[in-house]
Order: structure tokens, then sequence, then C-alpha cells
């Protein structure tokens, strides 16, 4: 049976044997419990070098966090062992070992702030991990000072009790929120076993603690090896998939992603009260530290927002080009023109301006692909398009778009109907001029024809309707044998040409 399905069996027994011990009360009671404590925590520190090799290569950092945060509370164990050989009562605040447990939860609030997604915001997490540091040295400093003192007050130790609940409950509210906003699944599982180790972090220890304060019985002692065999249990899980269908809303990425700066800076400026009487400039430097911090890394997120907003708008500017031309011939698309028709029809309302519009097709195109292929006939396409729009070009108020196929569109705006019809000649021209044999074309050559209809020559319900006219036409230029331009009929009028 290999270590991971074995590992979590041990922990009855030890948990029994650690149970066992402080019931009966043998010689040297407290040193067989720190023994048995420690093995529980070596179990569990076993399991989780395991799952350091099992997870994905970016959340490493993080395992290793917790990981180190263990060996450190390892460490204050170890040395609560020695002190209890020399010392069989036990001491009230043994100083050292408050140390490494400062130390453990540095750790676990860096693994709070770490985000493992390579550094969107690099510079905002080392200033995180600055901050977090800083609270560790702080908060250390303090409880230093309160254990030097512990033994002239012994409220000292109930302050220190506080204190140690607090940073636990800090660990705790900030690697919750955390999970919150985790999306994916691995670093979800992190978060999870984290934030369960960090509740429980919470309130194992502050029981022990005031019942170590107000009992004679060495039981609550039980409580320290209790989160070492849970978080054991947690980690030796093959299948973490905890919370699978939880997706964190919009919001709740938002909360968590913006919690770090306000969840540090707020420990900071708190300690920093416990220092006001002892070291004013020490709580002076945190207090600006800790608005400073807030101020400098408002200023890096709203420098990268700006960024990405000129990003976002270089992008909805490609998007929106690339959703109203055409990918061959680089024209409007058919939605690009009608947004331009749209955009004309009611000009030439509101102001009367005459509007054309003509609706321009490739003779025999089919006939060219079938002899030429399908590749020639693209770029015959690409040709005949960009001929249209070098012509239309030097015309004002002349917008020509792909409208599908081989068929393309010509709004004429701004002029009388006589002029539209020469200027749509003179594109019809063009690409005559362009000489692109068609063996089976009109002339031997490739040619278009054009139907076009004016708003000065009748009334028009709307857009849709005048366009119909221009079409119709085409197919009586078609008829009449194409290589031409008709007018569209006028009803009770003769038709131009
Ligand atoms: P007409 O003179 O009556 O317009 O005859 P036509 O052959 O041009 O018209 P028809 O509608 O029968 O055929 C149009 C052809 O245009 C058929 C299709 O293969 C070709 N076509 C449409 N879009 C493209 C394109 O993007 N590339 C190529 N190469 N051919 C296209
Ligand atoms: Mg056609
Ligand atoms: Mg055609």
């Amino acid at each position: 049976m290999n270590m991971q399905a074995l590992a979590p069996r041990l922990y009855a027994p030890l948990l029994a044997a650690h149970f066992a011990v402080l019931a009966t009360e043998p010689p040297r009671v407290l040193s067989w419990s720190y023994a048995l404590v420690l093995a529980v925590l070596g179990l569990t520190l076993i399991l989780g070098i395991r799952r350091i090799g099992l997870s994905l290569p970016h959340n490493r950092p993080l395992w290793s966090l917790l990981l180190a945060a263990l060996f450190s509370q390892g460490a204050a164990f170890v040395l609560l062992f020695v002190d209890s050989l020399a010392n069989p009562q036990g001491t009230l605040v043994a100083f050292d070992p408050t140390f490494y447990f400062c130390m453990s939860s540095l750790l676990l609030t860096l693994a709070a702030t770490y985000d493992p997604v390579p550094p969107v915001y690099r510079w905002t997490g080392l200033l995180d991990a600055a901050l977090a540091v800083f609270i560790a040295l702080m908060f250390y400093g303090l409880v230093r000072a309160l254990v030097a003192g512990a033994e002239a007050q012994p409220e000292n130790a109930r302050a220190i009790m506080w204190m140690f609940d607090g940073m636990a409950l800090f660990v705790a509210v900030f690697a919750s929120l955390r999970l919150l906003g985790a999306r994916r699944r691995d670093e979800r599982r992190f978060f999870v076993v984290l934030a369960a180790f960090a509740w429980i972090e919470l309130f194992a220890p502050a029981a022990h603690n005031r019942f170590v304060l107000s009992s004679e019985s060495y039981l609550p002692e039980f409580l320290l090896s209790v989160p070492f065999a849970l978080l054991g249990l947690l980690l030796s899980r093959r299948r973490g998939d905890w919370l699978r269908g939880y997706r964190p809303s919009t919001r709740a990425r938002y909360l968590a992603g913006s919690i770090s700066p306000f969840v540090l800076s707020l420990a900071l400026c708190l300690l920093a009260f416990g220092y006001l009487h002892r070291i004013p400039a020490v709580a002076v430097g945190a207090l600006v530290a800790g608005i400073a911090s807030y101020a400098l890394r408002a200023a890096l997120m709203l420098g990268k927002r700006l960024s990405s907003e000129d990003e976002l708008k270089r992008l909805h500017h490609g998007l929106r080009r690339a959703a109203l031309r055409d990918d061959l011939t680089q024209l409007l698309n058919r939605r690009g023109f009608y947004r331009a028709l749209d955009r004309e029809w009611e000009r030439a309302r509101r102001v009367h301006v005459p509007l054309a519009v003509a609706m321009l097709d490739i003779d025999h195109f089919k006939a060219f692909n079938d002899t030429y292929g399908h590749l020639a006939g693209d770029q015959c396409l690409a040709s005949v398009a960009q001929a249209l729009a070098g012509e239309a070009a030097s015309m004002p108020g002349v917008t020509v778009a792909r409208a599908g196929g081989e068929e393309f569109v010509v709004l004429i705006s701004g002029y009388l109907p006589h002029a539209a019809g020469a200027l749509l000649e003179q594109l019809r021209e063009r690409v005559e001029a362009l000489r692109i044999l068609h063996v089976r074309g009109v002339r031997g050559f490739v040619t278009v024809s054009a139907g076009i209809a004016s708003s000065e020559l009748a009334r028009y319900g709307d857009a849709e309707a005048m366009l119909s006219a221009a079409d119709a036409a085409l197919y009586t230029a078609k008829r009449a044998g194409r290589n031409q331009v008709a007018w569209a009929e006028v009803p009770g009028t003769e038709a131009l040409s």
C-alpha cells in the first residue's frame, strides 16, 4: 500500500494515542503530547510534499507556501517539545515558538495574496508581498514586546492570544475571499484547502489557549493535533473537485481580485495602533505605508486599466472594421452598405438631397469561373472592386460596396439623376477598360451591367424599395444585352436611359 493511501489511516491511531496520553497524564505528559502533535504534523507534511508533486506547475508556489507554513509550525512545536523536556509543566508563553507561529501566519498570508496567473499585475503582487512581510514584522515586534512583559503582567498572555486570533481570522477571511473568486478548478482546490485549514487554525488554537488558561486538565492539548490531521485528510483526497458546480460571479471575482490591497492596508493600519504608545515612529510609518501602498496600488491599477482601455478601443475599432468590410475586396460589405444607406436615406429626407442607388453585377461570371477557375474568379472580383473603388474615390458622395457574390451596390448622394446616370456609366466603362480577358463574356472581356434608381424620379416609401427598383432595373439591363446601365421604371413616366 502506498503512502498516499496509508497516511490517512495512520491519523486515527495517532489521534487516539494523543487523546489517551492526555487523559491518563503519564509522567512528562506535555513532552508526549508535543511528540504526538509532531508525528501528526510529520504525516501531513509528507502528504503536502506529495500534493506539490501532483499540482499544476504554476500552482506549486501556492502549495509550497502552505507547506512552508507547516514546516514553520513544525519548528515551533519542536521548540515547545524541547522546552517541555527541561520544563515538564510547560512555559506559559514561550518566546521562540511564537516567532515560528508568526512566520507561519506570514506564509499563509502570502499564499492568500499570491496569484499564480503569470504577471498581469506583477508589481501589485510584489507590493502585496512587501506589505505581508511588513505586517508580519510589526506583528512579531508587538508579540515580542508583550512576551517580554508577560512575567510581570499576566494579562499580556491574553493580549497575545487575541493577537494570534486576530491574525488567524485575517488569514481565514482572506483565504475564503480568494476561494470565492477562484475560477480555475486547481486553484479552487488550493483555496478550499487553505480556507478550511485557516478556519480550523482559528478555532482550534483559540479554544486551546483559552482552556489552557482556565483548566487544570491536559485534554485541551488535543486541539493542537486536530488541525493537522484534518489538513492531512484534505491533502490526501485524490480527487479534489470540491464546489464542482460553483462558478464565481463577476462581482465575486472583482471582490476577490481587489480585496488584497484593502485587507493588507487595513491590517497595517490596525497594527499601527498597537505601536502608538510604544514606538510612535513605527506607528506613523505603518500608517503611511498602509495608506501610501493603497494609493500606489490604485495608481498602478489605473495605469494598467487605461492601457487596457486603449487596447480595447483598438480591438473594438478593428472588429468594427472587420464586421463592416468584405475580406476579398476590402469594400464595405452588405451590413456596412445598409448602414451607409440608412444614414444617407435619413439625411436625404431631412435636407432634401437627391439620393440614387445602383445595383451592379458582373456579366457571365459563372462562365468566367468555369473557364478560368475559382481563384482567377476571386482575382477578377478583387480587380473589379479595386477599379470601382478607385473611380468612386474621385467622386464625392459616392460609396461602392459588395452586396455579395459578384454583385456590387453604389450609393450616390447629392447628384441629380442625369449626373448619377453619367457617373454610373463612367464606372461601367472603367471595368470594361480593365480588359480582363473573358472569352465567354460580352465582348471577350469582363463587363458589368447596372440598374439605377433615384429618389428624384419616384417617391420610394423606404430605402429598401428604392434598392428593389434598382435591382429590377439591373435585370432589365441584363435582358437588354448586358454591359449597360438601365434606369428603374418610374410609374407614369418614360424610363430614362
Ligand atoms: P449574369 O450575367 O446573368 O449575371 O450571369 P452570371 O453567371 O454572372 O450570374 P450567376 O448568378 O448565374 O452566377 C454568379 C456566379 O458568381 C456564380 C458563382 O460561382 C460566382 N461567384 C459568386 N461569388 C463568388 C466569389 O466570391 N468568388 C468567385 N470566384 N465566384 C463567385
Ligand atoms: Mg449575380
Ligand atoms: Mg453576374
